[in-house]
């Protein structure tokens, strides 16, 4: 079962979709973290993807439930997975005149959380961002997508991360673990936004409160801190 949407929707028409919101329980909530009104009613899903922000919201968003995208050019298209499309600062997987005129998920993609930490709590990119989609079935892993933006120089989809949670118990040991291995595939830079100790804390944290969010009954800060 797959989602298609229009690339070229505003933040705005995502936001005031029923279904939407229906597959995302909490996008008000998240959408709201997305600079202000007046920039949500005419940033588009593609101009986000295009624009190519290290920390991107929207791009964050769809990284975290492996979307892919339409490209188009005249009668000929292509599809690819959206973590593809970044090749380096600002370098895309895209030819002369190529539009993308859709992106594709998979539905059910499990449980979904989007983490952003700012200067400001509106109207202000992040410092670090992360979205991540969980299925888990009998207290295992099925299928974990994370991504995150602000720890290096494109929106990052953490395959290493993701690879390692697949398969796993879900337990405070495992997200200890799984964050070990998000440190060594992350490389951010030191900026106005902050040192990188402070960047690699803070994904560790949204990283953290992505479990504590979607599973609250088997996650807690304390145990996670306890154990780290
Ligand atoms: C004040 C301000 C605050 C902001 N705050 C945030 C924030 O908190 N979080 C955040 O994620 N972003 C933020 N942004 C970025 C904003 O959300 C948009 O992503 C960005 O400005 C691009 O705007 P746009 O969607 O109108 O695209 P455009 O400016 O129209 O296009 C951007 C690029 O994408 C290309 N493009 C557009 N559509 C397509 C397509 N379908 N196919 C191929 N190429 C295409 C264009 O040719 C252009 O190169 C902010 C921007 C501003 C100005």
């Amino acid at each position: 079962n797959t989602c298609t949407i229009g690339a070229g929707i505003t933040v705005t028409d995502l936001l005031e979709s029923k279904d939407f919101s229906g597959l995302f329980p909490d996008l008000a909530k998240h959408l709201k973290l997305v600079s202000s009104a007046m920039i949500r009613n005419v940033s588009t899903l593609a101009g986000n993807f295009v624009n190519a922000s290290p920390i991107g919201d929207m791009t964050a968003f769809f990284l975290a439930l492996n979307a892919q995208i339409t490209l188009a050019k005249d009668h000929q298209k292509r599809i690819i997975f959206l973590k593809h499309f970044y090749k380096g600062y600002k370098d895309l997987d895209k030819g002369e005149g190529e539009i993308i005129t859709e992106i594709i998920f998979n539905i059910p993609f499990g449980k979904f959380n989007f983490e952003k930490v700012s200067k400001r709590t509106h109207l202000d990119i992040a410092s670090v961002n992360s979205a991540a989609s969980i299925k888990i079935k009998n207290g295992i892993i099925q299928e974990a997508h994370i991504s995150a933006g602000g720890i290096g120089p494109i929106p990052t989809y953490l395959s290493d991360t993701c690879n390692f949670l697949n398969n796993k118990e879900l337990s405070p040991t495992t997200i200890i673990e799984a964050n070990n291995i998000l440190q060594k595939e992350i490389s951010p830079i030191s900026d106005v936004r902050g040192s990188v100790e402070y960047k690699r804390l803070l994904l560790r944290q949204l990283f953290f409160a992505h479990f504590i969010e979607l599973y609250p009954e088997t996650i807690s800060l304390s145990n996670l801190i306890l154990q780290s």
